[in-house]
């Protein structure tokens, strides 16, 4: 297997990138000024887009401490991980339980090449950074298997990622290839931006992203429940993302704010 090492990327700085204008939305420094246009023409628009970005950082965060505190889990896929942001899901779950096994995926290159970052784990437990495309589950559960125990229970978080990945590019196939791969006592962790929350400013931020190369795909609650067929929710099902178990927040400073953003997890049978 010959995986790109950080040293071959290439940085197309000429578009914008979902993870670099996130990135952005977080007040990092892995963006470009293109990257940087877009997160402040969306920002004009809609004032409250880095507090969304940065809720959903903490819904990762709680889920996880919920998967591998509460529930045990100790191997988990993340895929759509984006650029490495204090602390990272290993960080979480490696504090849960330190011989946890994390495996990251994304397509971007500016992800893989700040991946040492997302590699320094335990050392008791395992950290991999895999460069791969969601659209292709096949070829990620093949090299999953290589580092992850698919006889034993797996949480697949595909966090803000959904809504990069268009219908008609296989976003339902590929939520459902992905978990017939896990067994029994798997998790499905989501989180989406919601096209029912605002409609006439979603379509303006999907315009935004359009005219920067990049479709962004707002789903109502519906359609992210989709998504969750063949697993069974987690109280308190699909919510507002800053609903889901507040309780299980660590230094997060709300607002009260509301995020278009819906969250959900679901326990394979
Ligand atoms: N999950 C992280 C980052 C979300 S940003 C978090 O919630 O904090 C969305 C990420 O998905 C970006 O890093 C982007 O590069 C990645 N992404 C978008 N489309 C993808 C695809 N087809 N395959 C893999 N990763 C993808």
């Amino acid at each position: 297997m010959t995986e790109p090492s950080p040293a071959d990327v290439r940085i197309d700085t000429s578009r914008p990138h979902p993870a670099r204008v996130y990135d952005w939305y977080l007040g990092g420094k892995d963006n470009y000024p293109v990257d940087e246009a877009l997160g402040r023409q969306i920002t004009e628009m809609e004032p409250t887009a880095p507090y969304g970005a940065r809720h959903n950082r903490w819904f990762m965060q709680r889920a996880t401490r919920m998967l591998a505190g509460r529930l045990g889990i100790r191997q988990f896929l993340d895929i759509g991980t984006g650029i490495p942001t204090e602390p990272n899901l290993h960080r979480i779950a490696q504090t849960a339980n330190p011989d946890a096994t994390v495996v990251y995926v994304d397509n971007d290159p500016i992800v893989l090449a700040h991946a040492a970052a997302l590699l320094r784990g335990t050392p008791e437990g395992v950290t991999r950074y895999l460069q791969a495309d969601a659209r292709d589950p096949g070829r990620i559960v093949a090299l999953a298997r290589e580092i992850l125990d698919l006889d034993r229970p797996v949480a697949l978080s595909l966090i803000a990622l959904l809504h990069f990945v268009p219908d008609e590019e296989g976003a339902y196939e590929i939520v459902r290839t992905l978990v017939d791969a896990l067994p029994s006592g798997s998790h499905l962790v989501l989180s989406q931006l919601a096209s029912d929350f605002d409609p006439e400013r979603t379509r303006e931020a999907v315009a935004m992203y359009k005219a920067g190369g990049v479709s962004l795909v707002p789903r109502t609650r519906t359609e992210m429940a989709k998504f969750f067929e063949g697993t069974d929710l987690l109280s308190p099902g699909i919510v507002w993302l800053p609903d889901w178990h507040p309780e299980l927040g660590v230094d997060e400073v709300r607002d009260g704010t509301p995020v278009p953003l819906y969250a959900g997890v679901g326990r394979k049978p």
